[in-house]
């Protein structure tokens, strides 16, 4: 079951000490320097539907998928040729072009709760612009978000935060006035109780709760039932605009997004990852009268050199084109499978592991659970997961270099791709 007979590394190696005389950490996002696994960076050559070619020659059945945006798989042919095509044509114009209508349209048809949806560059600043408008709107400055949730690397947002911040310890990041700080407050997730709390005690100040409607940076935790309800509720009372940041689970847990599948509609809608096809792609929606705040039609300011990039709307439109009702079911169904296998996997070898799973988003957790929050997902055993992620890797498993993010099954991932990754992890089980 060991697809690379011995992982090699000495190219990674010497690529990663070349790469740290001239970028901070060698890497240009924290999470990719396997810093807390205690590993050398895989560099990567190119990726193939479901595959990973490193320059050591490994290769990978890959489940990171650029952390989450490849919902249909490295270097999809249609994805590919698409580009192909819009390349020779140019590639920036800032200037509008009528793929950029074509994709709102389309995000406007799928999403229930975007009326018109203004296209920036990443998922931060996506949600940095929906803060903003959110703020602007109610003329109010305080919000609300959940311990371990992660919304981009925005001042406001870096407070307790999940992702790559929770995994090398650093929740509350110097650099972030204590001015800005002083407006975020934090509750745990899924915690109701806490949310009422908050808002009989600041609600008239609170302009907004952001939420992702599936965490999917402590780790996944789906939402308990009635949560989502109770946002809805609560910053309908209050005059706040409840924000769902689908940066995630945007296209990722359903065709219409978490609020379709959970039937919850909120004021705004943060997206990124699977819209992008790959490419540095966000966006933000929501009510026409509140996006018609932001100018130019509104006094509200968001603008970007290369929003609505040609290339960026021609990968993320036809990554979207691909997703069917039948996409959506098979990745339900291997996705189901995947869970089913690790977890008969977990039993055999007496490992504690519990396993949240939305769709295609699947995140093995060491520890017996139930994991609900922030703190339950904490409770994930981080040297066993050490040695968990070293022994996957050597076998041709790449999963993320964290215990606080999940696996992104795709489209692309066939049968004997899902039942060869349950082999190797019946052996990584017994390994541990
Ligand atoms: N929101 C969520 C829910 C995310 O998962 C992420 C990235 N993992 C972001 C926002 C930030 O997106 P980006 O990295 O594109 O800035």
């Amino acid at each position: 079951n060991n697809m690379n007979s011995v992982r090699r590394d000495e190219h990674s190696r010497t690529a990663f000490e070349e790469a740290k005389q001239y970028i901070p950490g060698g890497v240009n996002s924290p999470v990719r320097a396997f810093k807390t696994v205690g590993l050398t960076p895989v560099y990567v050559d190119r990726g193939e539907g479901s595959r990973l070619y490193d320059i050591d020659g490994n290769v990978f059945i890959d489940y990171v998928g650029s952390w989450g945006p490849l919902i249909m798989g490295h270097a999809h042919p249609d994805v590919v040729r698409a580009l192909q095509e819009a390349t020779v044509k140019g590639t920036s114009f800032g200037a509008p072009t009528e793929i950029e209508t074509r994709m709102a349209k389309l995000v406007a048809e799928r999403v229930p709760s975007i009326d018109i949806v203004r296209m920036v560059s990443s998922g931060t600043e996506a949600t940095m612009s929906a803060i903003r408008l959110a703020r602007g709107y109610t003329k109010r400055d305080k919000i609300l978000k959940f311990e371990g949730s992660y919304h981009g690397h925005g001042d406001s947002l870096l407070i307790k935060a999940g992702s790559g911040v929770a995994t090398l310890g650093l929740p509350d990041s110097p650099g972030v006035p204590e001015s800005i700080a002083s407006n975020t407050v934090t509750v745990p997730y899924n915690d109701l109780d806490s949310v009422r709390l908050a808002f009989e005690r600041f609600g008239e100040d609170i302009a907004c709760i952001i939420v992702e409607p599936v965490a999917g940076n402590m780790g996944v935790v789906p939402p308990a039932a009635g949560f989502l309800e109770g946002l809805r509720e609560v910053t309908s009372q209050y005059g706040s605009l409840l924000i769902f940041d689908e940066v995630m689970t945007g296209f990722r847990v359903d065709i219409n997004c978490a609020q379709g599948r959970f039937g919850v509609t909120p004021d705004l809608t943060c997206l990124g990852k699977v819209i992008g096809g790959g490419l540095p792609v966000g966006a933000y929606g929501g009510k026409r009268e509140i996006m018609e705040q932001i100018a130019p039609t509104g006094p509200i300011y968001q603008a970007g050199t290369l929003s609505g990039n040609p290339l960026a709307m021609t990968a993320g439109y036809t990554t979207l084109s691909l997703l069917t009702p039948e996409v959506y079911a098979r990745l339900e169904q291997i996705s189901a499978r995947l869970q089913e296998g690790f977890e008969a996997n977990a039993r055999e070898a007496g490992i504690p592991l519990t396993i949240n799973r939305v769709g295609s988003m699947v995140c093995p957790f060491l520890t017996e659970g139930p994991v609900t929050n922030y703190d339950t997902a904490k409770a994930s055993d981080m040297d066993m997961f050490k040695r968990y992620f070293g022994a996957m890797l050597d076998r041709g498993i790449s999963v993320a270099p964290s215990p606080f993010e999940g696996m992104f099954v795709s489209g692309v991932h066939s049968d004997e791709d899902i039942e060869q990754t349950i082999a190797i992890h019946r052996d990584v089980m017994k390994s541990l």
